[in-house]
Formats: C-alpha cells, structure tokens, sequence
C-alpha cells in the first residue's frame, strides 16, 4: 500500500503574494501548528517542496510571492506537469490588485500548456471581515477574475473559490474540497459511504486524512459545520491518545500486541454518539449518530463499519493492480 501511495500521490502547489499566508496554512493544516504561532513564522522565501506522510502523500510546493516563474530561465514543465491543481492564496485583507493580476495571467499561461491543472482561489484571512465585507470581497474577486479571463477570450476557465481561515475549519474544509476533486476512487467511496449512513443510521459520516484532518470523502447528506467541526475534533484527541499509548504513527510500527486500527465512540447528553475507527495507516472513518438508540446498537454500527473498512480498502486495492496490469503492458 505504502508504495503505491507514493507512486500515486495528487500534488498541490501553493502560490500567491508575499504575506498572503502560504507558510501559514501549510504549518497549520500539514504540521499542526497553533494558528496564532504562525505570526511568527518566517515569510516565504524560497521555493519548498514539502512532502507529507498522510494517505495522499502530497507535496505542497510554497513559492516565494514575487517570483517570476514563467521567467525563460524557469523549468514550467517541471514545475507544472505533475501537478493536480493549483492553490492561488489572496490576502482579502490588503490589496489585492496584483495577485489578481498575477492570477489572471497564470491560469492564461496555464490554459494552453497544463489545462488539466485544477485552479483553486482561497479568499484568505477572512477571519476578521464582518459577513458583508467578507461577500462583497469575494464576489469582487470572482467577478473579476471571470472578466479579465472572458476579455481574453478564456471562457468557462476551471476555477473555483473558497474563503478561508487558519483560524478556523475553513482552511480544512477548502483543503477537502480541493483533495475531493484529484480522487478518481471518490464516486465509490462516497456511494459506499451512503450505504454505511443508511444501513446504521448515521446522520453523517467522513473518511478523514489522519495526519491533516482533511477529509477525503463523505457520504452526500448536506454538511452541517457543526457537526464537521466535532467529527474532525474528536481525531486530534484519539490519536493523540492511541498515539501516545500503542502506536507510533510515524515509525509504521505498533508496540505489543494490540488491535490493529484504533476504534473508539463517546457518547453525549443527548444521546449522539461520535464513533471513530481507523480504516488503514492513513485514513479514518467518523460519523455522527443523532439517535438516542445508538449504543444498544453498537454491535451492528461496528460490523457495518468493518464491512464498510474491508471495502474501502478494497476499492484501493484494486486500483493498484489494476495499474500494476498498465504498467506490465496487460489489458485489464
Ligand atoms: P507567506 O509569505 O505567503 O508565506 O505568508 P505567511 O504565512 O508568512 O503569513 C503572513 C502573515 O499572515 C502572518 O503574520 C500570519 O500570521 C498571517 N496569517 C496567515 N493566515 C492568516 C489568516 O487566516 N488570518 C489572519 N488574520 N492572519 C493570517
């Protein structure tokens, strides 16, 4: 598994203006660091290439803000061909007249050359703009963007929005939806997610990336944020607990016997139960179930979900093998 993860990772590269908040949201989503600790955190100043450990395994390249990369000394093949989409960041606190300008004249750059590479704008640091300012700015941007691109005579161009803060699940959120789209497996995953829900009645359930918290896919109920908020919260203090108790994540390795993948459910006053259960190394199954039945039925939510765990890996699995067949010239 671990070398076909590798082999196969979707790669993110990050760019925008200097300050914008690239450093930032790449400590804090990838490296989990404090939001607030990132004021001191050094800007950009070269190019990083920042390869993570989590079930994509992607890299996310940080670029400097002012750097001229479609410059003839620049590699754009290099730097472009492998990449699966394309995080714009903009700063929607300051002016953002020139990253717009650059952005426009990127995705053109792009259009002819890479036009597979998904472009993807976070309207960054959105935290402290009240909600109207925070509509006005991003309907500003993508208006726009779309004018300057229809001017050029780009219509239809593939680029989306999203407003976001490492101050809160936003940031996460947009990393989903952007990490969703690079999935060729997320039609089955979510289709056999809509069979877990329904079969063990789960308000809601999401297949996380254990080490960033992004989730990889979910069933297709509406997302209430609240409750996105607990599920994603409730990773962080049971793999700090498995971690620091039985496992050690990072050494791929477990010390003494024990269950394989870590489980665990906690129930609340209204009777929710939050139920958590490791799929593989990588990924980890959480669902909401609002039903004050929910712990007498535990024993059928634990045997759909090792169902549910068994298929999931299978359907990775078979993507493998059936590349492996590609790759040795086999017709599948
Ligand atoms: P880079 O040059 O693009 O890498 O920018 P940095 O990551 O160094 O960020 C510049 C400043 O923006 C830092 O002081 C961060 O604390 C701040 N920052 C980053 N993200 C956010 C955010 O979501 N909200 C707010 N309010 N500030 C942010």
């Amino acid at each position: 598994m671990d070398r076909k993860l590798r082999q196969n990772k979707p790669r993110l590269l990050l760019m925008g203006q200097r300050r914008s908040g690239k450093s930032s949201i790449t400590s804090v989503v990838f490296h989990k660091l404090p939001p607030q600790e990132t004021l001191f955190l050094e800007s950009t100043t070269r190019i990083q290439k920042d390869s993570m450990h989590s079930f994509m395994d992607f890299q996310v390249w940080d670029f400097p803000g002012q750097l001229d990369y479609f410059d003839p000394t620049f590699d754009t093949t290099e730097i472009f061909s492998e990449i699966g989409a394309l995080v714009w960041v903009i700063d929607a606190q300051d002016d953002y007249s020139e990253s717009l300008n650059r952005l426009t004249t990127t995705i053109l750059n792009l259009q002819t050359t890479f036009p597979h590479i998904n472009v993807e704008v976070f309207v960054h640091k959105i935290d402290s703009l009240n909600d109207e300012f925070k509509a006005d700015i991003f309907q500003d941007i993508v208006q726009r963007v779309g004018d300057e691109l229809s001017d050029q005579g780009y219509i239809n161009p593939n680029v989306s929005y999203h407003l976001t803060s490492i101050y809160d699940h936003s940031i996460f959120e947009a990393f989903s939806k952007v990490i969703q789209k690079l999935i060729p497996q997320l039609d089955t995953l979510e289709t056999l997610l809509n069979v877990l829900v329904n079969k063990s009645g789960m308000a809601k359930a999401y297949l996380f990336d254990i080490l960033s918290k992004i989730y990889v896919a979910s069933d297709t109920r509406p997302i209430d944020m609240e409750v996105y908020e607990m599920c994603s919260d409730y990773i962080d203090v049971i793999v700090d607990i498995t971690d620091l108790f039985s496992y050690e994540r990072s050494e791929r390795r477990t010390l003494g016997e024990q269950m394989e993948e870590a489980e665990s459910s906690m129930t609340i006053q209204d009777g929710t139960m939050i139920y958590l259960k490791e799929i593989n190394r990588y990924l980890c199954l959480v669902a909401y179930i609002k039903n004050p039945e929910a712990k007498d039925k535990k024993g059928l939510i634990d045997y759909n979900v090792h169902v549910i765990q068994d298929a999931i890996n299978d359907v990775f699995e078979r993507k493998w093998e059936k590349e492996d067949k590609n790759e040795n010239g086999e017709s599948s």
